[in-house]
């Protein structure tokens, strides 16, 4: 007998990357930040006292909205923060979108293709409709990207930038052309924003404020070094933050010591830049190496970078020996992913490690 709802019993779960026991294993496979977190979270850690557990957190992580209005420059009411960017991603689907079976007629979003899988999940949990637009061949988005979102009558929309799997950035020019064009919710998806290279002064949260149907997503996940904690938060116009905000998240969806933790590690931003700086120079390195071993990568700003496997060995051959050999990488068996690997960058001699045994592994 099921009790579950009819999209429920018809869905696949998310699948996440493995997460090995084994502490001796290489992990470039889930895009954490290969360094540990900064020396304010440690002592942040140590400083909380057991008795502050006795109440409720802060309903809406007022101080930790405070430290981030102040990095980014916008109003505390611009900010909502969720227990991950999953938590937020869920949160939109629940305050903008009609599942199928409202009364008002159900809604769709639309993500680019390829993309993050757990959209597909999200959305298939909710209920709703959802349509994929393929990228191009260089991984950008098509120029009429908001009419097709428009004459397909998208709610919603999740772009990831810069773009999962393949690391390409899309400008800030190229995200408001769409952002005005289009007549719904943008989700921009920056989760890998911090590893972009300074220099091109990239920033989408002007965007944001500026216009109100644009919603940032921020993850302490990977820039931070703290996937385990569970911290992301969202950046938009009020319209868009309250109803979440107010209405749709858990009363204390973020907890005491997240909440504490996460505000040590946005007010030492001079630790954080430093991790993203050895991840950049890395990814110069790894993409280097890549090239002379015949493994193509598109340029990206993120900290993983997408590799072709050249003929004749075949990616989920490589994905496997380099498993036995106890380093993981993501293999996707996707429609135009089946001959990549998608690698995180790791500290250096992980990024050494690898190199070695692909050069071995390609020998044979
Ligand atoms: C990691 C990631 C997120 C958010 O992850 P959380 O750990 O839940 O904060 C969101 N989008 C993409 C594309 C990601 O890779």
């Amino acid at each position: 007998m099921s009790f579950e709802r009819n999209n429920i019993h018809a869905m696949t779960g998310y699948t996440s990357g493995e997460q090995p026991e084994r502490p001796d294993i290489i992990k470039l496979n889930t895009n954490e930040n290969p360094y540990p977190p900064g020396p304010a979270v440690e002592s942040a850690l140590r400083g909380i006292q057991v008795q502050s557990l006795r109440r409720y957190p802060p309903p809406t992580a007022s101080l930790l909205r405070q430290s981030l209005a102040q990095l980014h420059k916008v109003e505390a009411d611009n900010l909502i923060v969720t227990n991950g960017g999953d938590e937020l991603l869920r949160l939109v689907l629940a305050t903008f979108v009609e599942p199928a079976t409202s009364s008002a007629g159900g809604e769709c979003i639309a993500v680019a293709d390829p993309s993050y899988s757990l959209y597909d999940v999200l959305a298939a949990a909710h209920g709703c409709g959802l349509k994929k637009f393929p990228l191009r061949a260089d991984w950008s988005l098509p120029p009429d990207f908001a009419a097709q979102l428009n004459a397909a009558g998208v709610k919603l929309c999740f772009i990831v930038n810069p773009h999962a799997p393949s690391g390409h950035l899309a400008s800030p020019a190229e995200v408001e052309k769409i952002a005005r064009e289009f007549r719904g919710v943008l989700v921009l998806d920056e989760a890998y924003v911090d590893f972009v290279d300074p220099e091109l002064g990239h920033d989408c949260i002007p965007l944001a404020m500026r216009l109100d149907n644009v919603l940032i997503l921020r993850t302490l996940s990977k820039g931070y070094s703290l996937a385990g904690l569970r911290m992301a938060y969202g950046i938009g116009a009020r319209a868009l933050i309250d109803p979440m905000q107010y209405k749709t998240k858990d009363s204390y969806n973020t907890d005491y010591i997240a909440q504490t933790l996460a505000r040590a590690a946005i007010e030492d931003q001079a630790y954080a830049a430093e991790t993203w700086r050895r991840v950049r120079e890395q990814r110069a390195w790894l993409v280097a190496r890549l090239d002379e071993l015949g493994l193509r990568t598109p340029p990206s700003q993120s900290n993983f970078v997408l590799a072709t496997v050249p003929a004749p060995h075949s990616a989920a051959a490589v994905y496997q020996a380099l498993k036995d050999a106890g380093i993981l990488v993501r293999y996707f068996k996707l429609p135009g992913l089946e001959d990549k690997l998608r690698i995180t960058i790791g500290a250096p001699e992980e990024n050494q490690r690898l190199v070695a045994e692909l050069t071995r592994i390609l020998k044979r």
